[in-house]
């Protein structure tokens, strides 16, 4: 629920689904792990015909008579007929110039986001005892850390955190007779990360970690790296640094959301967390559903739907 972008006591009792998933219906682990759906997409694309160009940053949209023309991608132009981006709303509007974009720099402002995260990937050189899979560390209070996140936004005091150790599933993530752990702290978008917080923060989950699970596991740290706001707006041009997009409260929810079209270049569409119908993987492929049927209704393209 606090990974939607509300506190469950504002939250609808719509997501109470997200229990009954978890808890009725079991979670799944794709092996080798998420990369894996990746790699299954591009095969499905490819065999589509679709001709897939990575390491591009797209750093324009050219508009003409309202109508995208093209985009500059690495210092290249390349002539569009139609323009999908799935990169984060907000930073996909300022490769328009001004006249074109829909949203305003206070729409945004004024919007509530998802959080954003402190993550440490880190190898472990034993196996570690105590945990599974998911681990959810809530042994402080999570109302103060939710009120960190959304009301008063600041690091929080004492984080709650989100252990996960794939290598328990799947043998192909760690070597044998080792662990591979992913810890994860929910922080409020733009908040201030510097290397000292992120060490700060370590610390106090590594000493909490090793207090609830009974073992001594700092000295048995291989390998280290952490990700947070700095790096999801550096790598991912994320609005203030957000992991989810934006939140699903009421009022963001459906037609309240940005939309997939562009009320402004005719040609031109979103998809991904920050429209509709919302952050998280499914919704995001959703997402991309929803706007491949819409820009078959109002363009004329070949479709592959036999194949698929
Ligand atoms: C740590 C973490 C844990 C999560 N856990 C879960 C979970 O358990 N379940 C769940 O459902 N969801 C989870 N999510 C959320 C989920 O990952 C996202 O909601 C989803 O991936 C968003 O998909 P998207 O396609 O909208 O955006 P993204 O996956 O962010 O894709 C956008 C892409 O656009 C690219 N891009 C940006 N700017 C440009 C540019 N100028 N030129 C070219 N490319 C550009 C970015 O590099 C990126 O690859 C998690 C997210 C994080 C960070």
């Amino acid at each position: 629920m606090l990974f939607l972008g509300a506190k469950p006591d504002n939250t609808p009792s719509f997501y109470s689904f997200m229990n009954y998933a978890d808890f009725g219906i079991g979670t799944f682990h794709p092996k080798k792990g998420m990369y894996e759906v990746i790699l299954a997409m591009e095969e499905l694309a490819k065999s589509l015909g679709v001709t897939i160009k990575t390491e591009q940053s797209v750093e324009k949209i050219n508009v003409t008579d309202n109508k995208a023309t093209g985009i500059v991608s690495n210092g290249e132009t390349y002539h569009c007929d139609i323009v999908l981006s799935g990169a984060d709303y907000h930073h996909s509007e300022t490769l328009l110039d001004k006249v074109h974009r829909q949203y305003s720099e206070a729409y945004w402002e004024k919007k509530v986001f998802a959080p954003s995260s402190l993550l440490f990937y880190v190898g472990f050189d034993k196996k570690l005892e105590n945990v599974n899979h998911h681990t959810l560390f809530f042994d402080v209070d999570f109302e103060a850390h939710a009120k960190e996140i959304y009301d008063t936004p600041k690091w929080p005091k004492d984080p709650l955190f989100y252990a996960s150790f794939p290598s328990l599933t799947d043998t192909s993530v760690a070597p044998e007779g080792q662990e591979a752990g992913i810890f994860l702290i929910p922080l409020a978008p733009g908040l201030e990360d510097t290397p000292e917080l992120r060490a700060l923060y370590f610390d106090k989950i590594m000493d909490r970690f090793e207090n609830l699970t009974s073992q001594n596991v700092k000295n048995n740290i291989i390998f280290k790296e952490s990700f947070c706001v700095k790096d999801f707006i550096d790598d991912y041009n994320s609005y203030k640094g957000n992991a989810y997009g934006m939140a699903n409260t009421l009022l963001q929810t459906a037609f309240l959301r940005p939309k997939l079209k562009s009320k402004k270049v005719n040609n031109l569409y979103f998809t991904g967390q920050l429209t509709v119908p919302g952050p998280g993987v499914p919704p995001s492929l959703i997402s991309g559903k929803l706007v491949s049927e819409l820009i078959k209704k109002h363009h004329t393209i070949k479709t592959y739907e036999s194949a698929i």
